[in-house]
């Protein structure tokens, strides 16, 4: 069988075609993954993933990123990492060099720099612009008003001088959360050896230090060789609690078809109520490199790409009632 990509819909094609040209070099799963997901990370018209993805509620971008090996369920995550272009990499390497899975916020940035990855700024002009425009809308009531990007060191002697409570703030400016695009890529090589990542700048307007669940193994990401893997998009509050990657991947492993395991999973999803905005995106492969796509809302897409296709093919995800 052919090697393949598979990514969130929103991906675009020459990022997909970066991996499989990859791959066709004979670049193991895991190159492969990690190129697809650099090259969405460098992307400065996706705000929701790495450079120009939009911040947290004080304007700092957090990134938050996993990589799973579906061979030997090794994993390496970062989580609110600061000042470093490709989180997915400083993941990769957290599973390769330490006796760790997770590494968070400083000691994240400790070792992206002890290992030299990439620091840079992750803001664009455009990303400061939507997050100010929405701090000024929501912040008004108490008298908030940033007109310029220079005035944002300042904001949390600011926030605190007119006496506002960050975390009403943050449940203000979450109301209107229209959904990210975090990025999912699951590849799996000729060998039906899977590999699958997941890169983030998480919800925009977040409380700083809250940790999604893309660096989350089994919430946002989850392989298995054996069985297959998953990776989702949207709210991560809902797939923390439900544990949802990992579940359906268990659903593949307890004799469930990849359609029957995304279905019930995604079902079982909805019983869980979100204040903000439910939505989830569960990107699933099978075993033997069948993908499908389950959504909790209409209209999210998924994009393949097998080694002998020359552009990826792009599907609807199914919408799970
Ligand atoms: N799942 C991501 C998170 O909760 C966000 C997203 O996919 O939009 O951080």
């Amino acid at each position: 069988m052919s090697a393949l990509i598979l990514v969130n819909g929103e991906v675009r094609d020459d990022c997909i075609q970066a991996g499989i040209e990859a791959l066709r070099q004979g670049a193991p799963a895991i190159d492969a993954a990690e190129i697809v997901a650099r090259e969405v990370e460098s992307d400065v018209k996706d705000h929701s993933v790495g450079f120009s993805g939009l911040p947290n509620i004080l304007g700092e971008v957090e990134l938050d990123a996993s990589i799973m090996d579906g061979a030997t369920l090794a994993s390496g995550a970062v989580s609110a990492l600061k000042g470093y272009l490709h989180p997915i990499s400083v993941a990769r390497q957290v599973m390769e060099r330490l006796p760790h899975v997770l590494l968070s916020d400083a000691g994240a940035a400790r070792f992206a720099a002890e290992i030299k990855a990439e620091a840079g700024d992750l803001l664009d002009d455009e990303a400061k612009a939507i997050y100010l425009k929405r701090l000024n809308a929501v912040g008004k009531d108490w008298g908030l008003e940033i007109r310029d990007w220079s005035e944002i060191p300042n904001l949390q002697s600011l926030i605190s001088s007119l006496k506002i409570p960050l975390s009403e703030l943050v449940v203000r400016a979450m109301r209107y959360h229209e959904g990210g695009d975090t990025m999912n890529v699951i590849v799996r090589d000729a060998t039906g050896h899977i590999v699958s990542a997941v890169t983030t700048s998480g919800v925009a307007w977040k409380y700083p230090g809250r940790i999604g669940d893309s660096p989350n193994i089994g919430a946002g990401n989850y392989a298995d060789d054996r069985y297959g893997a998953a990776a989702c998009t949207g709210v991560g509050e809902l797939t923390i609690r439900h544990g949802t990657c990992i579940r359906a991947v268990l659903g593949m492993s307890h004799g469930r078809d990849i359609d029957q395991a995304g279905r019930e999973t995604i079902h079982d999803l909805r019983r869980l109520s979100d204040p903000i905005n439910a939505w989830i995106r569960l990107l699933l492969i099978d075993r033997n490199g069948k993908v499908g796509g389950y959504c909790t809302r209409a209209g999210a897409t998924l994009k393949v790409q097998t080694t002998e296709h020359d552009a990826p093919e792009i599907a609807t995800c199914e919408h799970v009632i």
